[in-house]
């Protein structure tokens, strides 16, 4: 078998995520056939570094003996069972951990089985718990310019990235945008910290006007991943914790893409000492082994849902493959890790190795910004660094980057114009000099192109 040959198979029988098929008639797919650590590799035997994490799932490489063994563990004994009226010992070790390790007050675990599904919990929670407090009105959600929360309907509609949304506006509820704290927008000389405590302001204004119509706030915590990797300083948490809870409105922090490290804490949320009502958890939380999600939340949410059945006050949702016994077992292997290897502490050293790498890019006159928040790094392609003009998307400069990575071994995967890494945490000092320099590279390609 090799790479030609499952293209045309692929091609006849399957339909892939987030691309525009026809690109395939002249832009390769590639059959990955294994992977190992961070590298993937195809069928013909060419090997990529996996500088993107397999879309930020993965944390400790690909086919990792440890969670590779829990997994086969788990296996021999129970693969899955129903959810609702039964339990098993992955699902309540793992609660027992996560309560442990997020935020003081997240008491009680509602799983899913993928990120969007965990904010649909979030969104439904939060309406419902006002409901069963007698206040119906609060039906609407407050979400900031350019963040991303997922693609099922619900997900969609507390998100911004026009791309992925407009299309779909008739379909979607109705939602308050506040302007993003993005620090990419702050003014000449401005700090992160003085540009993200000023866009609170907004958001204020929002909460004071219309709280008794919201239900609650949504935020990617620091990072807003899909929405091109912009980031923000924690005071813009620890200022909405505030408001909120001024404002009587909940606070959902969408953890899925941030969470297990990305932001160089375990949660994001801990830079800002800011506990939400809802932390919504996935991606990273199986080390990118499996599909599970999860929605913490308190007791007082939970409380309120609490009572005798025929008040009909119950939380009527369900996934067929909620809490999955092998999922929750490689989420357990994952947190074991953390803890065995001191990762968190040991990442500090890698984040530094990517700053320094990325530091000769700074003067390169296509480069707008390179901004990094713990292990995500970021460098913006703009055509006119004075005026951060940027390239137009039709341009599709981002491509030229990724392609040029697939040359040389390395999976970079930009998103438009701005080119990110989110490796495993596993890569080797090597790894990463290779991936910063097929970076520059590509980007010099990228913009010398007519
Ligand atoms: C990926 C992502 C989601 C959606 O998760 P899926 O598992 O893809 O449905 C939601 N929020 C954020 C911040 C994400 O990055």
């Amino acid at each position: 078998m090799n790479n030609q040959e499952l293209v045309i198979r692929d091609l006849a029988v399957l339909w892939h995520p987030c691309t525009q098929m026809k690109d395939h008639e002249w832009l390769p797919m590639i059959p990955i056939k294994r992977g190992e650590g961070v590298y993937l590799e195809d069928y013909d035997g060419n090997r990529f570094i996996d500088a993107i994490s397999s879309w930020w799932v993965n944390l400790f490489g690909h086919a990792n003996a440890h969670i590779n063994q829990k997994i086969i563990q788990q296996l021999s004994s129970l693969e899955h069972v129903i959810l609702a009226g039964f339990s098993h010992e992955p699902v309540i070790e793992l609660s027992e951990k996560l309560v442990e390790l997020t935020p003081k007050g997240l008491s009680k675990c509602f799983y899913a089985d993928n990120g969007s599904s965990a904010i649909e919990v979030a969104i439904k929670m939060s309406f419902h718990y006002w409901y069963n407090h007698g206040k119906p009105k609060k039906t609407k959600f407050v979400t900031l310019s350019n963040s991303y929360h997922g693609e099922t309907l619900g997900a969609l509609a507390v998100g911004n990235v026009e791309l992925y949304k407009d299309i779909y506006g008739p379909l979607l509820m109705e939602t308050i945008t506040a302007p993003s704290p993005d620090c990419y927008e702050r003014e000449e000389g401005e700090s992160w910290e003085a540009h993200s405590k000023k866009m609170i302001e907004p958001m204020i204004e929002i909460l004071e006007s219309n709280h008794e119509n919201i239900a609650a706030v949504i935020v990617e915590p620091l990072i807003q991943c899909a929405g091109s990797m912009r980031m923000y300083h924690p005071i813009y948490l620890t200022k909405l914790r505030e408001a909120c809870d001024l404002y009587n409105v909940h606070l959902i922090a969408d953890e899925i893409a941030v969470g297990f490290g990305r932001t160089g804490s375990l949660f994001a949320c801990q830079q800002a000492n800011i506990s939400p009502d809802f932390m919504c958890l996935s991606k990273g939380l199986t080390g990118g082994y499996l599909p599970l999600a999860v929605t913490l939340t308190t007791e007082n949410i939970y409380s309120a849902f609490y009572d005798d059945y025929n008040k009909l006050n119950a939380f009527l949702h369900s996934h067929s493959y909620t809490g999955n016994a092998l999922g929750c077992a490689a989420a357990l292997a994952t947190l074991e890790i953390f803890e065995k290897d001191n990762v968190i502490q040991n990442n500090k050293k890698l984040s530094a190795n990517m700053a320094n790498l990325l530091k000769p890019l700074a003067d390169h006159p296509n480069v707008g910004e390179i901004r990094q928040t713990g292990m995500v790094a970021a460098i913006e392609i703009v055509k006119d660094k004075q005026s951060k003009q940027a390239y137009d998307w039709r341009e599709r400069r981002g491509l030229s980057v990724y392609q040029h990575g697939l040359s040389k071994g390395v999976l970079l995967r930009p998103l438009g114009n701005v080119v990110y890494f989110m490796p495993p945490y596993i890569i080797n000092e090597d790894e990463l000099k290779l991936i910063v320099s097929t970076a520059i590279e590509g980007i010099d390609i990228a913009v010398s192109r007519q």
